[in-house]
C-alpha cells in the first residue's frame, strides 16, 4: 500500500498540465487559475497622494515658520492642484495630489486654525510624512500575479489597481461525477427497508464545483457490472476527470474496479491512509478516473487529500496540497492505525488541537461538526501536549 504523498505523487505525475487558455472578466474570474503572469501596466499609486486630511506644506517651512501660515489652495481627491507658493500650506485631502513644493501632510487633528483662516501646527513634521508614495504599492513592469494562481477576491482587486478589466484563465476541468450502490435513494424519494440517502453526490458536486470544476452529474450507478462499464465510458466521452464512489472495496458488489480495468486502466488502489483506504485511480481513454470509498467520510477525506489536488493540477494550479499547522494535542490517541490518520478536530480557545468523539467513517456530521484534520503518523500514538499536524478545512476549500 503507497503512503498519501507517494500516491499523490504517482496521481499528480498522470495528470496532463492544461495548455489553453481563456478571457475572463474580472467579475468572472474569481477562483479560475491564472493562465499567464500578470505585469503592471503602471505604477499604483500613480502618483504621490495625500494619507490624510490635513494640510500640505514644504517641512522646513513648516517647522521654522514663526507666523502662522496661509492657506493658498484647496486639493480634493481626483482634482489636482497647482504648484504650492512659497511660505504657504495647502488643504489637502485623503487621495489628493501632493503638489509640486510639498513634501509632507500634517494631520488636521495637529493644526489650529486661527480666525483668520490661517494655521498653526502643534507638533513637529518629518519629511515625507502622511505621503503614500508613487509606487509604494506595485512599480510598472513589475510581476503582481503569477500565472497558476487561483484567483481571489483581492487578487482581482490587485488587477483592476492596475486597469485591467479581464485576465487570462484555464478552461475548466469538466468533472463526471457518479454515486454508486443499490441501497442510495434520492432526497425527496421514500426510503425502503435497507435503503439510505445518497449523500456524498451532492457533496463530490459541491466540493467539485467550488474547486473551478464544471460538474456534469451523472446520477447513481447500479451495483452491476454492465451497467457500471455503461456508465463509466459514457463519461470518458466528455470528461477530463471521472469521479465515482462506493463500490471500489473488495466485495461481490463491488464492481467499479472491474470496470475500469476492462475499459482502461487501474494505476493505483488502496492508499495506506484511515480513512480512506479503498481510494482506487486510473484512466478511460484520455479521461483520469478517481474512485472514492463509499463511506460519506472516507469520500469527504480522500477528495479533500487527493481529488482537490488532482482537479486544482489539471486545472493549471500551481499551489495544490493543503497546509498543516504544527499545534499541541490536547487530546490522547493511544492506539493508533498503521495506516496515517486523518482525524476531525478543531483548535480550541488555548491553539490546542482536539478531535471528535466520533471518528468512524460513516458518522458526517463528525465533519460538519469540526473544523481541520488532524494527522496522526502511521503507528504512531499521540499524548496530551505532542505536536500534531492541523489542517484546517480553508486549507480544503
Ligand atoms: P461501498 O464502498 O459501496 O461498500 O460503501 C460503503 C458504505 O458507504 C456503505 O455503507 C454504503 O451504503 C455507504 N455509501 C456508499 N455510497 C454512498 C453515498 N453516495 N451516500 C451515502 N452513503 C454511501
Ligand atoms: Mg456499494
Amino acid at each position: 500500500m503507497k503512503s498519501l504523498d507517494h500516491a499523490l505523487d504517482q496521481l499528480l505525475g498522470m495528470i496532463p498540465q492544461p495548455e489553453q487558455c481563456e478571457p475572463a472578466s474580472l467579475g468572472r474570474a474569481l477562483g479560475r487559475i491564472l493562465a499567464r503572469d500578470i505585469s503592471s501596466p503602471l505604477d499604483v499609486p500613480a502618483y504621490d497622494n495625500s494619507q490624510m486630511d490635513g494640510y500640505a506644506g514644504c517641512v522646513v517651512e513648516l517647522n521654522t515658520a514663526l507666523e502662522p501660515l496661509v492657506v493658498s489652495q484647496r486639493i480634493a481627491a481626483g482634482h489636482p492642484g497647482s504648484t504650492l507658493q512659497e511660505g504657504t500650506v495647502a488643504r489637502i485631502f485623503t487621495g489628493a495630489p501632493i503638489p509640486d513644493g510639498a513634501n509632507a501632510v500634517v494631520m488636521q487633528e495637529q493644526v489650529t486654525v486661527l480666525d483668520d483662516g490661517r494655521i498653526r501646527l502643534t507638533a513637529p513634521v518629518e519629511p515625507g510624512q502622511n505621503i503614500r508614495p508613487r509606487a509604494g504599492d506595485l512599480s510598472r513592469g513589475q510581476v503582481i500575479l503569477q500565472a497558476g494562481r487561483r484567483l481571489s477576491a483581492a487578487d482581482l482587486g490587485l488587477c483592476a489597481s492596475v486597469g485591467l478589466q479581464g485576465v487570462d484563465v484555464r478552461p475548466r476541468l469538466r468533472v463526471a461525477v457518479f454515486s454508486s450502490g443499490d441501497e442510495l435513494r434520492q432526497p425527496g424519494e421514500s426510503l425502503g427497508s435497507g435503503q439510505i440517502y445518497d449523500s456524498n453526490r451532492p457533496m463530490i458536486i459541491s466540493m467539485a464545483h467550488a474547486l473551478g470544476a464544471e460538474v456534469i452529474d451523472m446520477g447513481c450507478l447500479p451495483d452491476r457490472l454492465e451497467a457500471t462499464r455503461e456508465g463509466l465510458s459514457a463519461a470518458a466521452e466528455t470528461a477530463d476527470l471521472i469521479l465515482t464512489c462506493g463500490g471500489v472495496s473488495v466485495g461481490e458488489e463491488d464492481h467499479i474496479k472491474a470496470a475500469i480495468r476492462s475499459l482502461g486502466s487501474l494505476d493505483l488502489w488502496r492508499i495506506a491512509i484511515k480513512p480512506g483506504k479503498p481510494l482506487a485511480c486510473g484512466r478511460i481513454g484520455r479521461a483520469v478516473f478517481m474512485g472514492m470509498p463509499g463511506n460519506p467520510v472516507a469520500a469527504w477525506v480522500t477528495f479533500s487529500l487527493l481529488v482537490r489536488p488532482a482537479i486544482l493540477r489539471a486545472s493549471g494550479a500551481s499551489v495544490v496540497r493543503p497546509r498543516a499547522w504544527r499545534v499541541p494535542a490536547a487530546f490522547d490517541w493511544p492506539r493508533p492505525d498503521a495506516r496515517q490518520e486523518f482525524l476531525r478536530g478543531w483548535i480550541d480557545d488555548g491553539g490546542c488541537a482536539r478531535i471528535h468523539e466520533r471518528q468512524n467513517s460513516s458518522v458526517l456530521s463528525s465533519v460538519t461538526e469540526c473544523s481541520g484534520l488532524i494527522e496522526v503518523a502511521p503507528s504512531t500514538p499521540v499524548r496530551p501536549g505532542e505536536f500534531v499536524g492541523f489542517i484546517p478545512y480553508t486549507e480544503l476549500s
